[in-house]
């Protein structure tokens, strides 16, 4: 696998095993059925549960039967899972990332030791609902609300784009709170089979086709106020859940491109034209060649980001830069890989043009490439071009 400048040598025994278990789980029970699952539009939830024995939901988080392992073994992982599809990455991102880590950071006892050990073992599955219909890049403009009466809250409003939705158990669900001054924006646990819960799967997707993805319409629904989220009001609650997930797609992207690099690379030395491998044409040298350098700076890039993690160091435009970086080149040089296959590229035997139409996605949510680029824009001038 594509190590240009010998970055794993540094890994310590337990990144080193984290990185192995997920590679070999990849390679042996995922890539065997992921296209069969792409042109299905389907996840495999069977391997929900096999997700949670090996730990990869929330691994880089302490306590409630979870490793607390480094956020470069964490990092690893979102490349390895990521290496098989978006959508694996996209499943582990969201129950740990989007889920587990905001009750972990910001829920009570109670609903900590409820929650994150069934969530650990993928018995519980969640979702983040925090996108509207009319409300995307900018989620502080969110329309659905809770007011409180006596000991509950009454939920309205609707969100959509929801990995997951239509499979999960609880639904993380941020809306603006009328009972309160300023309606700050809080963090509700929506059990999805409560009264007035929908969760309607989005069909037509072109992309990100082995994920569920669905809607969540919620017509006064009634929860004990005891599942709010206390610990944090204001867009900081979903805000920083987002930075840790974007964490993960920063690593995440660069096992996409590691793949298609790898593949268009054996594609190349088998594939015979003119009486020898097409490897030995200047034209494809040059591709693997570029390739393998956008991957390496991308590699090192998330390396450091863990770095910066680990230290307390890491901002959210750091993230930003790493995010809005790394995704780009995975899907950019998805293409070429997909070139390089020729005719063969455009099927689902190969993985590149499946990447390349997941990348889509990865580059649009979590932030779009835009709103990165915004973010960055106003971490360097001193001046925002967005509200
Ligand atoms: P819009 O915000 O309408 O943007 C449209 C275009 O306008 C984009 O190109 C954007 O960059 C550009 N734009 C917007 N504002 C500006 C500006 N100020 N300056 C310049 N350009 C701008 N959300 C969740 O809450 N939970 C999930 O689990 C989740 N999963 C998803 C899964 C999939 C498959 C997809 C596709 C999306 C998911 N999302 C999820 C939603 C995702 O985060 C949003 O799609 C994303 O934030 C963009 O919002 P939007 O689609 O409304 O686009």
């Amino acid at each position: 696998m594509l190590d240009y400048v010998g970055l794993e040598a540094d890994l310590d025994s337990e990144e080193r095993m984290v990185r192995d278990t997920a590679r070999e789980f990849v390679e042996k029970e995922f890539k065997p059925i992921v296209g069969e699952h792409y042109i299905d539009g389907t996840f495999p939830t069977e391997l929900i549960p096999k997700l949670g024995e090996l730990g990869f939901y929330a691994p880089n988080l302490d306590g409630y039967g979870l490793p607390g392992l480094s956020e470069t073994a964490y990092g690893l992982l979102m490349q390895e899972l990521e290496a098989g599809d978006s959508g694996l990455r996209s499943m582990a991102s969201v129950q740990g990332a989007l889920v587990m880590y905001p009750i972990y950071a910001y829920g009570s006892d109670e609903q900590k030791e409820q929650w994150l050990p069934e969530m650990g073992t993928g018995e519980t599955i969640g979702c983040f609902g925090l996108t509207e219909p009319e409300h995307g890049s900018n989620p502080s403009a969110m329309e659905t609300y809770a007011t409180k009466a006596g000991n509950e809250y009454v939920l309205n409003g609707s969100k959509t784009w929801i990995t997951n939705s239509p499979i999960a158990d609880v639904a993380v669900v941020w809306a603006r709170d009328r009972s309160a001054e300023n309606t700050p924006v809080r963090g509700f646990l929506v059990e999805t089979d409560r009264d007035g819960v929908s969760t309607n799967k989005i069909d037509e997707k072109l992309s990100l086709r082995a994920s569920i993805t669905g809607e969540i319409g919620l017509q006064n629904v009634h929860i004990p106020k005891e599942n709010m989220l206390p610990g944090v009001s204001g867009m900081k609650g979903p805000l920083s859940c987002l930075t840790q997930a974007r964490f993960g797609i920063a690593w995440g992207a660069v096992g996409a491109a590691r793949d298609c690099f790898e593949t268009a690379r054996e594609y190349a030395t088998d594939r015979e034209q003119f009486g020898g491998p097409i490897a030995r044409f200047q034209l494809q040298q040059e591709k693997l060649a570029e390739m393998a350098t956008q991957i390496t700076t991308a590699q090192l890039l998330a390396y450091r980001l863990s770095e910066l993690k680990e230290r307390g160091e890491m901002t959210p435009q750091h993230v930003s830069m790493a995010k809005r970086n790394n995704v780009r080149m995975a899907r950019d040089q998805s293409r070429i890989a997909r070139e390089m296959l020729g005719g063969n590229g455009i099927t689902a035997d190969y993985s590149p043009m499946r990447h390349m139409a997941n990348l889509e996605t990865v580059y649009t949510y979590e932030g779009t490439h835009d709103i990165h680029t915004l973010v960055l824009g106003q971490d360097l001038t001193g001046i925002a071009a967005f509200e």
